[in-house]
């Protein structure tokens, strides 16, 4: 599986890839989305309800997945479009590829696609000597700059606009100044002939509504319309956990993402793509073709634990509020997708073999969990992971080296028997003396030297109990 599913780099890795304006270009774009969106969810009396209707219908349709991808896929093909179902990424890239070999297509336009970032789909495309451009201006930023997206919904997060004025002037060959507004025009310049001229448009897909076969994209440009709309092919690339059963469910949905994401109650647009144009003269393409993307994702569903990751609807909330990927940036995270929802797909999609740290990307603070508007229970996916990692489960083999895997054995049975830890925290002082240096233990051996070797470890003293009695009885006086 991993091996056909490109682009992972390894948390070990990342810091080759990343640039250094990282940490307060991201704190600052994270602390805004947090902001706004906190407003608006303050709007909403019953956002907790709205949160819990959101999380039932994510998990009633994983549960019955099979049924509404039928019904979903019965209703594409009445409507005109036609669906192909790709069990790999490489099934995904060859359908695509297939689609634009027959028709002679020799340039794509694409809208924001995680799905295809998770494929890989550009580098195929390119390599088959179809040019391909990105179109959302976070994604056309990246791709000038030979990155992939560091943030779910905002691609390029990682960079200022002083780097990005700099990226056009070399890329481009442009006079950009260090100004939104002036970089923007630049690029919807360059863009507007690409639109026009595309042979072919492919795009991802927020929602797959069941019950009338129809595609959902949430943006806040105009180039999604455009790269639909405008090629009289269409290719979208969805994975199969993006259906929703019907409208009403939409609605639901659509009231939790935005809000969620960027802190709108709706955004700019929302479209509604129900097979091509039916008739000359209507807008639309004449084709349109829909790429049922599984990739791991049917092995996954049957892990009851494991599958809520699927629940998810990308709007990137975990991130904003995760003191992990704020200071680590998202390619920290080493595939298409980062922050918390990434450190819970990743190792499942591509094993915990693969994506080995992933699992311990986080303080398990929790604050993942509280955002998500589904109600993803983050921190005991990433527990449950860990416990796959150290002793394995049906669904994957320990991942971690003997020595580490025997330490958190031993930690766990310590931790669940309170005389070990009670006598550990006694003796552990009198066995580390000899390596203490100014209360720190800066050399430890191995297993516990994968630690020191990056920070110092504060020194076994106080006593947790001890500290906690002596508390308690100063406090009664
Ligand atoms: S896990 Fe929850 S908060 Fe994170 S991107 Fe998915 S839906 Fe949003």
């Amino acid at each position: 599986m991993s091996g056909e599913t490109p682009g992972y780099i390894g948390f070990g890795e990342y810091s080759q890839h990343v640039p250094h304006s990282i940490p307060s270009a991201v704190k600052q774009a994270t602390d805004r989305f947090v902001g706004t969106r906190a407003a608006r969810v303050a709007e909403i009396d019953q956002w907790e309800e709205l949160r819990q209707i959101g999380s039932d219908i994510r998990q009633h349709t994983l549960e019955n997945l099979d049924r509404y991808l039928e019904t979903l896929e019965a209703r594409v093909t009445e409507a005109g479009g036609q669906v192909h179902w790709a069990s790999s990424a490489e099934d995904a890239r060859q359908a695509v590829l297939q689609i634009a070999r027959d028709r002679q297509v020799r340039s794509v336009v694409k809208a924001k696609s995680m799905a295809t970032e998770e494929i890989g789909l550009n580098h195929a495309l390119e390599a088959a000597g179809i040019r391909t451009l990105e179109t959302d201006l976070g994604e056309y930023i990246i791709q000038l700059a030979g990155m992939g997206p560091s943030h779910i919904i905002v691609p390029a997060v990682h960079l200022k606009k002083e780097e990005i004025a700099a990226l056009f002037r070399e890329k481009l060959g442009v006079d950009a100044p260090a100004d939104p507004v002036e970089l923007t025009r630049i690029a919807r310049e360059r863009l507007r002939h690409e639109f026009l001229t595309a042979d072919m448009g492919i795009s991802g897909a927020n929602f797959l509504v069941a019950e009338t076969g129809t595609l959902v994209m949430v943006t806040n440009e105009g180039n999604g319309r455009m790269c639909t709309t405008l090629p009289d092919l269409h290719v979208a690339v969805v994975g199969i956990d993006k259906v929703v059963p019907d409208w009403e469910s939409l609605t639901v949905l659509l009231k939790l993402l935005s809000r969620s994401a960027t802190g709108q109650k709706i955004t700019t647009y929302t479209q509604f793509i129900t097979g091509p144009r039916r008739a000359e003269g209507e807008s639309g393409p004449k084709e349109f073709h829909l790429v049922l993307l599984d990739n791991g994702r049917s092995r996954i569903l049957a892990d009851p634990v494991g599958r809520q990751v699927f629940k998810c609807i990308r709007c990137g909330a975990c991130a904003n509020v995760c003191p992990v990927y704020k200071n680590v940036g998202g390619y920290a995270y080493g595939w298409f997708i980062s922050g918390p929802i990434g450190a819970i797909l990743s190792p499942q999609m591509l094993d915990t073999q693969v994506a080995r740290e992933l699992p311990y990307a986080s303080t398990l603070c929790g604050a993942c969990a509280e955002v998500c508007p589904v109600k993803i229970p983050i921190p005991t996916i990433l527990r449950h992971l860990r416990h796959r990692m150290a002793q394995g489960d049906e669904f994957g083999s320990p991942a971690l080296p003997a020595p580490v895997g025997a330490a958190a054995r031993m930690t766990s049975l310590a931790l669940s028997r309170s005389w070990i830890y009670r006598l550990g925290t006694r003796l552990l002082p009198f066995a580390t003396a000899l390596l203490r240096r100014d209360g720190w233990l800066k050399t430890l051996p191995y297993p516990l030297s994968r630690w020191t070797s990056v920070r110092p470890l504060p020194a076994f003293g106080a006593r947790f109990r001890q500290w906690w009695k002596a508390r308690v009885r100063s406090e009664n006086g």
